[in-house]
C-alpha cells in the first residue's frame, strides 16, 4: 500500500508537467474502478472522498475500505478529503490517515477562511499530509452545496498571492471557468488569470469541475501549472450507464455483481481514459523512486 503525501505527489506532477486525477469514490465498486484503472496504467492518483459518501458510508468506514482494497496495489496512492468544511471533520480525516485534506472556506469571509486554512496547514504539515485550501466561488453543484453562477466569482490574483502568504498552503483551488457537475455549455478557461495565479503564487493549483472540460484545455492548464484535476461527474455517468447497460440486458437480473460489476467495468474506462489526458500514465515508478513513501 504505497500512500504518499499528496504535497509530496503534486509538487513532482507540476514539476514534470503532468496532472494528478483526484477521483471521487462512492462504494466499493467505484474504488475498484479507480483502483485497477490506475494499476493498469502505473499511473499516481488521488482518491477523493467527498460530502455525499460522508453522509452515506462515513469517513473512517470510506478510508478503512480503500484501505484494504488497495492492499496489493503497487502504485502511489493519495486519499484525499474533499470539500469540508468543518474544521473538525478535517481533522478527523487528518486522525484517520489521510494523506490529503481540502479545508473550502471559500463560503466564509476571506478572514475566517484565511484563519481555519492556516491552522488546517500547520496541523497537516506537522503530520505529513497535504493541505488544500479554496479561493474564489467554483459554480456549480457538488454534493448539498450549489453556487449559482452569478455568484460564482473568478479568483483574482491578488487575492490568490494574500491567501497563500497568510496561510502557506500546500495547493490551492481556484475558480477560472469551471463549475461542479453538468455544464450547460461548453466551459472555457482563464487562461491568462491561471498563468497569472501560478507565476504569482508558485505553487500546485487544483482544477475542480474537470468533468466534461475539453481535453485540449484541461491539457494546457496542466502545461501552466494545474497539477491536480477532480473528476467525479463523468465517472458517475460513466458508472450509471454501465449499471443500466447491465439491466438492458436482463430488466430482472438481481445479481448485483453483474449490474454494479458493468458500473464499475465502465467507470474503469474512464478513468483510464482522463489519465492518458492527464499525462500521469506510466509515472508511478517515478514517483515511488524520488519520493519518501508514508506508509501508515
Ligand atoms: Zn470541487
Amino acid at each position: 500500500m504505497p500512500f504518499v503525501n499528496g504535497k509530496e505527489m503534486l509538487e513532482h506532477a507540476r514539476q514534470n508537467g503532468y496532472g494528478i486525477g483526484a477521483f471521487s469514490a462512492h462504494n466499493a465498486e467505484t474504488i475498484q474502478a479507480i483502483l485497477e484503472a490506475a494499476q493498469e496504467e502505473q499511473s499516481p492518483i488521488m482518491i477523493q472522498v467527498g460530502q455525499k459518501v460522508i453522509q452515506n458510508i462515513g469517513l473512517e468506514p470510506m478510508k478503512v475500505l480503500i484501505d484494504s482494497l488497495a492492499k496489493n496495489v503497487t502504485i502511489p496512492i493519495a486519499i484525499h478529503l474533499d470539500h469540508s468544511r468543518q474544521f473538525e471533520q478535517t481533522m478527523e480525516a487528518v486522525q484517520v490517515g489521510f494523506q490529503s485534506v481540502m479545508f473550502d472556506g471559500s463560503a466564509l469571509s476571506f478572514d475566517r477562511n484565511i484563519a481555519i486554512t492556516k491552522k488546517v496547514v500547520e496541523i497537516a504539515r506537522a503530520l505529513g499530509i497535504g493541505s488544500e485550501g479554496e479561493i474564489g466561488k467554483i459554480g456549480g453543484t457538488e454534493d448539498d452545496i450549489t453556487v449559482d453562477e452569478k455568484d460564482a466569482l473568478i479568483t483574482t490574483t491578488d487575492e490568490a498571492v494574500a491567501f497563500v502568504e497568510a496561510t502557506d498552503v500546500d495547493y490551492l483551488a481556484v475558480s477560472i471557468g469551471t463549475a461542479h457537475g453538468i455544464y450547460k455549455e461548453t466551459p472555457k478557461l482563464r487562461f491568462e488569470r491561471l498563468k497569472e495565479i501560478v507565476d504569482a503564487v508558485k505553487r500546485p493549483i487544483v482544477l475542480h469541475g474537470g468533468s466534461d472540460v475539453p481535453d485540449e484545455q484541461v491539457q494546457r492548464a496542466i502545461s501552466l501549472g494545474v497539477a491536480k484535476i477532480n473528476v467525479d461527474t463523468e465517472l458517475r455517468q460513466a458508472f450509471t450507464r454501465g449499471v443500466q447497460s447491465a439491466f438492458q440486458d436482463d430488466l430482472n437480473n438481481i445479481v448485483l455483481a453483474d449490474t454494479l460489476g458493468e458500473g464499475r467495468e465502465y467507470m474503469k474506462r474512464k478513468v483510464q481514459e482522463k489519465i492518458r489526458v492527464f499525462g500521469s500514465a506510466g509515472r508511478a515508478s517515478e514517483l515511488m523512486n524520488v519520493k519518501k513513501v508514508v506508509t501508515l
